[in-house]
């Protein structure tokens, strides 16, 4: 059966709570370098379809809030023309350029995100947007210091990691 949505911590104390489990996260992570690559998605796949039965992505929108996706010239251009704006005043008034030579955004919460916490370019939204939290993603063993990271990001994230803790700990 699946745990209910109590397993959730809510997004305005996530920083504070994944912060003091950082250590504990990093060292179970370590551990999971050696588990088979193909098992391990397994068990991270099985454990993203658990979580997100119950998480609301439209109630949370914590990644919307706090963090800028990397973003290449397709999904500029994506923005442009859902916004029937040129590519380059996109850039100019939304973006700049990161250390990676990434697009993110200049101001969070994200520009397109909405009062309602609906983001207004979601049919056409970037790539990263659309594969966040990336708990779903196959070769999971490449995403493990990125998920590190997003424990304090995003609750469901934090869930997941807690059950791969105490199921495979
Ligand atoms: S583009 Fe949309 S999905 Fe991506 S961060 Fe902004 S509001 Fe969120
Ligand atoms: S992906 Fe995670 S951080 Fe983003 S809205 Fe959904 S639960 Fe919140």
């Amino acid at each position: 059966m699946a745990d209910s949505s109590q397993d959730l911590i809510k997004p305005e104390k996530l920083l504070a709570v994944a912060n003091i489990k950082l250590n504990e996260n990093q060292n179970f992570f370590r551990k999971m370098k050696s588990v088979n690559p193909n098992k391990l998605d397994v068990i991270v796949h099985q454990l993203h379809a658990e979580v997100f039965t119950y998480t609301d992505c439209i109630v949370c929108a914590n990644c919307c809030k706090t963090i800028s996706p990397a973003m290449r010239n397709r999904d500029v251009e994506r923005i442009a023309s859902a916004l029937r704006l040129k590519p380059s005043d996109v850039v100019s008034k939304y973006m700049h350029l990161d250390e990676d030579s990434d697009y993110v955004f200049k101001s969070s919460p994200c520009p397109f995100l909405e009062q309602d916490n609906r983001c207004k370019v979601y049919e056409d939204r970037p790539k990263a947007c659309r594969e966040y939290p990336h708990t779903d993603r196959r070769k999971f063993y490449q995403l493990l210091d990125i998920t590190l990271k997003n424990t304090t990001v995003c609750p469901a994230v934090f869930a997941i990691v807690e059950k791969m803790k105490s199921r495979n700990g």
